[in-house]
C-alpha cells in the first residue's frame, strides 16, 4: 500500500489515540506524561541452533507499558517485522484493553523478529525456549503473564510454561495463558477473541436497529481471530462475502461458509485457492461494499490513502490498531461506526484472565461458565463505552479510551508516586 506521506508508526498512532482521549479527562500534564510512558523495555539478541547445526541470531523484545493496576499481561508475536516501536504500541494498547475490561492487570507485549512458518518444529521450539529464558527476568504469575498473538499458538505457550517451570523446579501453569488444556489451559480460550468480536459487533448493530442476518461481512485475516469471528457471525446469520489472508483474498456475493473454508485452509494452508469463490486482492477486500468490515490481521492496514475508498458502514477491529489516526478521522467523518480494538478484540485477554485465575486456584471452570462470564464482561463494558460515547458525544474509540485511562489514572492516584 503506497502512501504519499510517511505512514505513522504504530506507537505514534497509540500516543495520538491517548492524547485525543486524554483531552476529555482534564488530567494534569505530568500525570498524562506518566501514563503515556512505557515502564520498562527489554531487547534480547539470542542464538538458536538451526537444524543444519549452525547458530542463527534472533532479536526479541518484551515491553511492560504499565504495572499500575497489576502484573502485566499481553501476547507474544512472531513476525518478521516485529520491532521495538510496534511492541511498545501493542503493550500500551494492552494497558487500556485490560483497564477497559476491569482486569487487574497492566499492559505488556513481546515479540521476536522471525517468520515462524519458515522454521521447523524443532527450530521453533528451541527459539521459544531460548527467548523465554532470555526474558524470564521479567516473567512470573505475579509479574508478567504472556499469551498468544500473531504467529504464536497454544503449543508455543506450552513450551513457554515448560521452560519457565524447568528453571523454577516445579510446574508454574499461571505464568502464561493460551496454553493447551492438559497443562492448565482454559476451556474457551481459543474461541474467545473471535467470539468477543461477534458479541460486540452484534450489539453495535442491534443498537442501530440492524440484525446480524441482514448484514454482509468481509474479513481480513483468517487466523485465530478472523476465522472464529467469521464462523460466529455466520452462525448468527450474517453473510460472509469476502475473506483474505497473507496469500490473497476470495469473494462470493452469495456467501462463503467459513466452516467449509476452514476445512480447505487446513488442507491447503491458504484461503486464496478456495474453489467456491473468486480471487480478489487485499485492497479489494478492504474497500468492498459490505456492511461490516473486520480487519483481523495487523496494525496500520487502513491508512489515509485507503480510508476514503472504504465502503463498509461498520468496522469491527479484530486486530490491534488496524486503522491509522488519519484513517480513523476520515472514516468517522464518513459516518462509519468503528468498534475499537480495545473493546472489540478484548475477549482473548478476558478468557486469559479466567485461565490465570483458574491456574492460581487449581480449580477449573466449565466451558459454559467461561462463555457466560465472557459474554457478561464484554457486554457490560460495551454498554459503558456506548453510554460514554452518547453522553460525551464522542466516538466509540475515544469513549473506550477515556474509560480505560480514567481507571488507570484513578489507580495511580490511589498508589501515589514513590518515594
Ligand atoms: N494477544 C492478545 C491481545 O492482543 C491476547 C493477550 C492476552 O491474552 O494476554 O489481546
Amino acid at each position: 500500500m503506497a502512501s504519499k506521506t510517511k505512514r505513522r508508526s504504530a506507537y505514534e498512532v497509540a500516543l495520538a489515540q491517548f492524547d485525543e482521549a486524554a483531552q476529555y479527562l482534564h488530567l494534569p500534564d505530568d500525570v498524562k506524561e506518566f501514563l503515556r510512558t512505557p515502564k520498562r523495555e527489554l531487547i534480547v539478541h539470542f542464538p538458536v541452533i538451526m537444524d543444519d547445526g549452525r547458530i542463527r541470531m534472533f532479536t526479541g523484545y518484551r515491553v511492560h507499558h504499565s504495572t499500575i493496576k497489576g502484573p502485566t499481561k499481553g501476547g507474544i508475536r512472531y513476525h518478521p517485522e516485529v520491532n521495538l516501536d510496534e511492541v511498545r504500541a501493542l503493550a500500551m494498547w494492552m494497558t487500556w484493553k485490560c483497564a477497559l475490561m476491569n482486569l487487574p492487570y497492566g499492559g505488556a507485549k513481546g515479540g521476536v523478529a522471525v517468520d515462524p512458518y519458515t522454521l521447523s518444529e524443532g527450530e521453533l521450539r528451541r527459539l521459544t525456549r531460548r527467548y523465554t529464558a532470555e526474558i524470564s527476568i521479567l516473567l512470573g504469575p505475579e509479574k508478567d503473564i504472556p499469551a498468544p498473538d500473531v504467529g504464536t499458538n497454544p503449543q508455543i505457550m506450552g513450551w513457554i510454561m515448560d521452560t519457565y517451570s524447568i528453571h523454577k523446579g516445579y510446574a508454574v501453569p499461571a505464568v502464561v495463558t493460551g496454553k493447551p488444556i492438559s497443562v492448565g489451559g482454559s476451556q474457551g480460550r481459543i474461541d474467545a477473541t473471535g467470539l468477543g468480536v461477534m458479541y460486540t459487533t452484534r450489539e453495535t448493530l442491534r443498537r442501530k436497529g440492524i440484525h446480524m442476518h441482514e448484514v454482509t461481512v468481509a474479513v481480513q485475516g483468517f487466523g485465530n481471530v478472523g476465522s472464529i469471528a467469521a464462523m460466529a457471525m455466520h452462525r448468527e446469520g450474517a453473510k460472509i462475502v469476502a475473506v483474505s489472508d497473507v496469500k490473497g483474498g476470495i469473494y462470493n456475493p452469495a456467501g462463503i461458509d467459513p466452516f467449509d473454508l476452514w476445512r480447505h485452509v487446513e488442507q491447503s494452508g491458504t484461503v486464496a485457492d478456495y474453489p467456491l469463490a473468486d480471487p480478489i486482492t487485499n485492497r479489494d477486500l478492504l474497500t468492498m461494499d459490505v456492511d461490516v468490515l473486520v480487519p483481523a490481521a495487523l496494525e496500520g492496514v487502513i491508512d489515509e490513502e485507503l480510508a476514503p475508498h472504504v465502503q463498509a458502514r461498520f468496522i469491527a477491529e479484530g486486530a490491534n490498531g488496524p486503522l491509522t489516526t488519519e484513517a480513523d478521522k476520515i472514516l468517522l467523518d464518513k459516518g462509519v461506526t468503528i468498534i475499537p480494538d480495545i473493546l472489540c478484540n478484548a475477549g482473548g485477554v478476558v478468557v486469559s484472565y479466567f485461565e490465570w485465575v483458574q491456574d492460581l486456584q487449581s480449580f477449573f471452570w466449565t466451558e459454559d461458565e467461561i462463555r457466560r462470564q465472557l459474554k457478561r464482561i464484554m457486554l457490560s463494558n460495551f454498554e459503558a463505552v456506548w453510554d460514554t460515547s452518547l453522553e460525551k458525544r464522542i466516538d466509540l474509540r475515544t469513549a473506550a479510551y477515556t474509560l480505560a485511562i480514567s481507571r488507570v489514572a484513578e489507580a495511580l492516584e490511589a498508589r501515589g508516586v514513590y518515594p
